[in-house]
C-alpha cells in the first residue's frame, strides 16, 4: 500500500506557483484574488485565513470582503460587481456557506466567469461537463492533481464516487469521466452501497460520515481517494473511510488529513494564476 502525500504534493506545487507568480510580476502581472466572507462561522474563517495566507507565501495579492451576517444580497452582488470589474483581481471566490436568507445561486451567478476560480458558476459547471477549458472546482481537481504526481491512469477503471454535491461529487465525476474512467456516481438514497464499492478499481468517497467505507466494502488493490473531513469523538480530524483496516488492503489511499485537503488550496492558487495569465486576453 501506497499513501498518496497530498501535504509533499502540495508544497511542491506552492513552489512552482512561487516561481510562476515571480515571472508574471516581472511581466508587470500581480495575480490577484478577493474573497468575499459573510458572517461569523468559524470554520469560514480558518478556511479564508489559509487561503490568505497561502496567497501571500506565493506572492498572489488578496483581500477579503468580511461581511456581517446580516448583510443583504443585493450589498454582496454590488461588491462581485465591484470586483468584476476591478483590473487588479482575477479570481473572485465566495466563502461557502452563506447565511440562509442569501441565494447562493444568485450570488455565485453573479461572478464573471472569467473570475471564477472555485469552478461553481454555470457556465464553468456546463463546460466541465462538455469536457472544455475551464475553472473546475478545487478539491476535486486537486484530487486529479494528486493522482496524476503518482502516475494513476483513470482510462477505463470501474469506478465509484460516493457523496454527489455540487462542490464535490458531481464535479469529480465528471472530471473522472473526461479521463474515460467508467463511473458509477452514489449518494444517500442508493440503495446498497456497498454493491458499487466493491467493484470499483478506484472509490472516491466525500459524504462527511466517519468510517462509511469499511474494509469488507473494497476490493484487495483498490485505490482509494478519501475526501471526507469529520471531527471524531476524541476532536481528531478524520476522514469517511477506516483507514486502519482499509488501507490494509488497497493499492493506494488518501490519509486524512494530509491527502485531499492541502491539494485543495493549492489549486485555488493555480486557478488564480491560470486566471491572471488570461488578464487582457
Ligand atoms: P454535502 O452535504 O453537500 O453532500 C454530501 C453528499 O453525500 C450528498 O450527495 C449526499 O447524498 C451524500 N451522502 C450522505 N450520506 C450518505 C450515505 N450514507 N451514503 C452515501 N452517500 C451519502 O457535503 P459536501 O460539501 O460535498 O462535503 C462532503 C465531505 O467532503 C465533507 O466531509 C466535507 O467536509 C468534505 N470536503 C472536503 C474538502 C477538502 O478540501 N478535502 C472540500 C470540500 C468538502
Amino acid at each position: 500500500m501506497q499513501i498518496l502525500d497530498g501535504k509533499r504534493v502540495s508544497t511542491k506545487l506552492k513552489d512552482e506557483a512561487q516561481k510562476e507568480v515571480t515571472q508574471l510580476k516581472s511581466a508587470g502581472i500581480t495575480p490577484g484574488l478577493a474573497v468575499i466572507l459573510v458572517g461569523d462561522d468559524p470554520a469560514s474563517h480558518i478556511y479564508v485565513n489559509m487561503k490568505q495566507k497561502t496567497c501571500e507565501d506565493v506572492g498572489i495579492y488578496s483581500i477579503v470582503h468580511k461581511m456581517p451576517d446580516d448583510i443583504s444580497e443585493e450589498k454582496i452582488i454590488e461588491t462581485i460587481q465591484m470586483m468584476n470589474k476591478n483590473p487588479n483581481i482575477d479570481g473572485i471566490l465566495v466563502q461557502l456557506p452563506l447565511p440562509p436568507h442569501i441565494d447562493e445561486e444568485r450570488v455565485i451567478g453573479s461572478i464573471d466567469p472569467n473570475k471564477d476560480v472555485d469552478g461553481f458558476h454555470p457556465c464553468n459547471v456546463g463546460r466541465l461537463s462538455l469536457g472544455m477549458d475551464c475553472f473546475a472546482p478545487c478539491t476535486p481537481l486537486g484530487v486529479m492533481r494528486l493522482l496524476k504526481e503518482y502516475d494513476i491512469e483513470l482510462k477505463g477503471l470501474d469506478a465509484c464516487v460516493v457523496g454527489a454535491s455540487n462542490i464535490v461529487g458531481k464535479p469529480m465525476m465528471n472530471l473522472i469521466l473526461n479521463e474515460f474512467a467508467t463511473v458509477d456516481i452514489c449518494h444517500i438514497h442508493t440503495k446498497d452501497l456497498s454493491s458499487h464499492t466493491k467493484r470499483a478499481d478506484i472509490i472516491f468517497v466525500g459524504v462527511g460520515k466517519i468510517n462509511l467505507i469499511t474494509e469488507d466494502m473494497v476490493k484487495d488493490g483498490a485505490i482509494i481517494i478519501d475526501i471526507g473531513i469529520n471531527k471524531n469523538s476524541e476532536g481528531k480530524t478524520v476522514g469517511d473511510v477506516d483507514f486502519e483496516n482499509v488501507s490494509k488492503k488497497c493499492s493506494y489511499i488518501t490519509p486524512v488529513p494530509g491527502g485531499v485537503g492541502p491539494m485543495t488550496i493549492a489549486m485555488l492558487i493555480n486557478n488564480t494564476i491560470k486566471a491572471a495569465k488570461k488578464r487582457g486576453k
